[in-house]
């Protein structure tokens, strides 16, 4: 039976008897689950999870009596148990992804989710998704059709490309290329080249596991086409060209133009392939990107093999495209790697929705591309109104100022070329901006920031404008709370 503070008080005890009786007053799992709130929670979702949070909920507390815990806090978690096991229930069922408000000024932010894709695209994924699809039927001929077909159709006209096919990524590309034209055989790298992109994608390593070897040539900054010419034996199979996509090589550097190395390539019969990385599709010298090469160019200038991501500055799902002359491509399609690293319907969905905007000339409505071309003055315009709504709630409490600043198209794309934006930059007076950050993560949808010299930054070139209303919340709220 629950016991009361005066008789433990008035009752001298032995420390575990004192112990065992507080731990008496918390009810059984039974008995917690007979009340009323989380009866109904038990109808709306099921009695196994409440169960399950009702026992992490009554073990938590019971260790943390046998720690000590103050009696005026036992009082407030037993007046509350319901409410604790209810919040604890609803914590096991929530997904684990959620959107987020990326306020980064990173474009294609590879740690949230890179390219934002749009609602039509979205939708499309949905219908595909949802239903039955033609994703391997020939709806003419009424049999087995190619899943390739979906994103041929587009990449190949828009790329001038003899094929086109999808798999998981970029790296997934590159190593299904470099496997199927190479395996066994010798491929030429620049030293200049041998690049990492995050998260263990490293030009060697991925050559090794394809079963290729790896030659290099020339040095770190500087790489002629005699160096390669030099390197080409009997074993050799391919010359490979990287893009630099997260670095930059200044300085006292050389790098063959492409139309040098196809040539040499060519006459001595071996094949030119290329990692272009981020796979522009369109130039965008117009607003400030630098010279970031356009997939279509390579393949004019004779590359055999182009491979590149979906999900950088084309704007559309995590894909690896592999595109160029058919008879390298169809290898490719041939090899059993190809097999395990086919995409899904949904992807190429998302990809067909992307690359058809392209077609209708319809850049904008590239979310991805859309935000990149966002003019500082725009993006300041969004700025200086959001300081205006904020700034009476937070008088007192922080300093509000729209400052300049600089976004980046980010995932390993345009090294060394930013964007010029306007900031909003947040200073609070009673709290550090490191805590200010950590209450924007923790808000609902989360907040992501960037920190610098005591400020809060919030770059609105990343924010869609039907977030605003929510960002203005959770930057409220965190100064509320
Ligand atoms: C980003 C990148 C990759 C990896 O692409 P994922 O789509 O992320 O797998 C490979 N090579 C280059 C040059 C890149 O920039």
């Amino acid at each position: 039976m629950v016991q009361s503070v005066e008789t433990m008080a008035t009752r001298p005890q032995t420390g575990r008897t004192a112990l065992a009786v507080r731990l008496r007053r918390l009810p059984s799992v039974d008995e917690l689950l007979q009340d009323d709130r989380l009866r109904r929670l038990s109808a709306e979702v099921s009695r196994g999870v409440v169960l399950q949070a009702a026992r992490h909920v009554l073990e938590r507390l019971r260790s943390e009596i046998r720690r000590g815990l103050a009696e005026a806090e036992l009082e407030t978690h037993l007046a509350h148990l319901a409410q604790e096991v209810e919040g604890e229930a609803r914590e096991l069922l929530a997904v684990s992804l959620r959107p987020v408000i990326n306020a980064t000024g990173v474009v294609l932010h590879t740690n949230l989710g890179r390219a934002p894709l749009d609602a039509e695209a979205a939708q499309h994924v949905v219908g595909v998704a949802t239903q039955y699809s033609n994703l391997e039927f020939d709806l003419v001929k009424g049999g087995r059709g190619r899943r390739d077909v979906h994103a041929a159709k587009f990449l190949n006209r828009m790329l001038g490309a003899e094929a086109s096919i999808v798999v998981n990524n970029n790296a997934a590309a590159v190593l299904l290329v470099l496997n199927s034209l190479a395996e066994g055989g010798e491929v030429i790298v620049s030293r200049g080249e041998l690049i990492e992109i995050g998260e263990s994608f490293r030009i060697p390593d991925i050559m090794a596991k394809s079963g290729a070897v790896l030659r290099e040539v020339g040095t770190t900054n500087r790489t002629r086409t005699a160096d390669y010419a030099r390197a080409i034996s009997a074993r050799t199979r391919a010359l490979l060209r990287v893009h630099r996509s997260n670095f930059e090589l200044v300085g006292f550097t050389e790098r063959p133009p492409l139309e040098e190395l196809v040539r040499l390539a060519h006459r001595r019969r071996r094949l030119l392939i290329e990692d272009l990385g981020s796979g522009l599709l369109v130039d965008l010298s117009a607003t400030g990107l630098g010279a970031e090469p356009v997939a279509a160019a390579s393949l004019r200038a004779g590359v055999d093999v182009v491979t590149f991501s979906g999900d950088k500055l084309l704007g559309g799902p995590q894909a690896g495209i592999i595109t160029g002359k058919k008879r390298y491509v169809e290898r490719c399609r041939q090899n059993p790697l190809f097999r395990a690293l086919r995409v899904d319907k949904m992807t190429f969905a998302a990809l067909e929705a992307t690359l058809r905007h392209y077609l209708s000339g319809g850049l904008d409505a590239i979310p991805a591309l859309r935000l990149i071309r966002q003019t500082a003055a725009e993006v300041g315009g969004r700025a200086e109104a959001l300081r205006a709504e904020l700034e009476p709630a937070l008088a007192g409490r922080a300093q509000l100022r729209v400052i300049d600043g600089e976004s980046v198209a980010g995932g390993g794309s345009t090294p060394g070329y930013a964007l010029p934006t306007k900031l909003l930059a947040i200073a609070p007076q009673r709290m550090s901006a490191a805590e200010l950050a950590v209450r924007l993560r923790r808000a609902d949808p989360p907040v992501i920031a960037r920190v610098e010299a005591g400020r809060v930054l919030v770059d609105l070139r990343t924010v869609f404008e039907d977030q605003q209303p929510a960002l203005a919340a959770s930057i409220a709220a965190a100064f509320a709370g």
